[in-house]
């Protein structure tokens, strides 16, 4: 069965990048292009996980993912962090917002995939019947 992954992210060229290499390694990908559209996707969709990018305008990465967590069909769903901030402590701020990872930008297309599988390993996929 296929992972639904919600890809929130602003920026085209990223959107772009993110969504081929995902599609390339079998993922169905849901973009959303800000804060409050993936927020209102997530709650309709229930991803199997989140790529969430922390600069976004208007409503940041941070507070998106504090409000992904506020719903409880959600609070389950990994979400990883994307993003070029190199700031010590920054890491740790995404984990305090809710974050289940972080990934740097740019994204190198030869461990995107084993990152985001990382994250969905301890998750069955939608609808399993794993134990
Ligand atoms: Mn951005």
């Amino acid at each position: 069965m296929k992972h639904t992954i919600l890809l929130i992210e602003d920026n085209e060229q990223n959107l772009y990048l993110a969504t081929f290499l995902l599609e390339q390694n079998g993922f169905d990908v849901i973009p959303a292009r800000t804060g409050p559209e993936g927020i209102e996707l997530a709650g309709r969709i229930v991803p199997d996980l989140v790529i969430l990018d922390i600069q976004l305008p208007q409503m940041d990465g941070y507070a998106v993912a504090r409000a992904l967590r506020q719903n409880p069909t959600l609070k389950d769903v990994p979400i990883v962090a994307v993003t070029s901030h190199a700031m010590v402590g920054d890491r740790e701020r995404t984990l305090e917002a809710g974050c289940n990872g972080y990934i740097e930008k740019p994204i190198d297309p030869d461990t995107f995939r084993s990152q985001i599988e990382e994250h969905l390993k301890t998750r069955p996929t939608s609808g399993g019947t794993e134990p």
